[in-house]
């Protein structure tokens, strides 16, 4: 069995700011997605660490960036959840100006994933993700994640929408089923993200 790189990601540090993330030097991936879409389980589930992403639903935990290293050149990024409700409309504007910045300038971003609900992919905020990773030409994983609430012919034919439309609008993203409740996926998205982080 292949030993998983992921499982050795540990916390550093909370980011309000860019300037407080450490330098943009080596290879990170950037996890983004609505809040309540799965993306603190997702990151768990890939690392191998029920506890290492906050699962909890307070914002005031979750407005954060937050770098978790898997060495001292390696990092996974998590960005802070889209769509709180009672995120104040300062913190939401401060967040858009920080975030974009963050996807224009970081030359250490060597992809996002970008983690979707199933049942519910492709909303606004995914699409300006997406129309972002296509302008830049990054790399994109969307984690079609909790799979597992969808029968396998629902699973499917979500499956082939949504990589249907990035063939048209993302050519530089793809797609894969995911449930952090049944660990289906897990390994298809470490090799693509293995992929990512240590071709160079
Ligand atoms: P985040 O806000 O995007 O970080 O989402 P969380 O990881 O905190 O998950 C939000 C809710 O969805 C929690 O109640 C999780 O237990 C649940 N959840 C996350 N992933 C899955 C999954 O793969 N399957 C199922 N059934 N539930 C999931």
């Amino acid at each position: 069995m292949q030993t998983n790189p992921f499982r050795a990601a540990h916390y550093l540090l909370n980011a309000h700011r860019l300037d407080q993330l450490p330098a943009d030097a080596g290879a990170e991936i950037a996890f983004a997605g609505r809040s309540n879409a799965g993306k603190s389980s997702a990151l768990n589930t890939i690392c191998d660490q029920q506890g290492l992403a906050r699962t909890s639903k307070t914002p005031g935990r979750t407005q954060q960036i937050v770098v978790f290293p898997l060495d001292d050149t390696h990092r996974l990024i998590d960005l802070p959840g889209y769509g709180y409700a009672k995120v104040p409309e300062k913190l939401r504007a401060h967040w858009r100006e920080v975030l974009d910045k963050y996807l224009r300038t970081r030359e250490s971003l060597r992809g996002i994933v970008l983690v979707m609900d199933a049942r519910h992919p492709l909303r606004e905020f995914d699409r300006m993700m997406l129309e972002f990773s296509a302008a830049t030409g990054r790399r994109a994983l969307c984690l079609l994640t909790k799979s597992d609430k969808l029968s396998r012919g629902e699973a499917a034919r979500t499956l082939l929408a949504v990589k249907k439309e990035l063939a048209t609008n993302a050519p530089e993203a793809s797609a894969q089923l995911f449930s952090s409740l049944q660990k289906s996926g897990v390994d298809a998205a470490r090799s693509t993200l293995a992929g990512w982080l240590f071709a160079d």
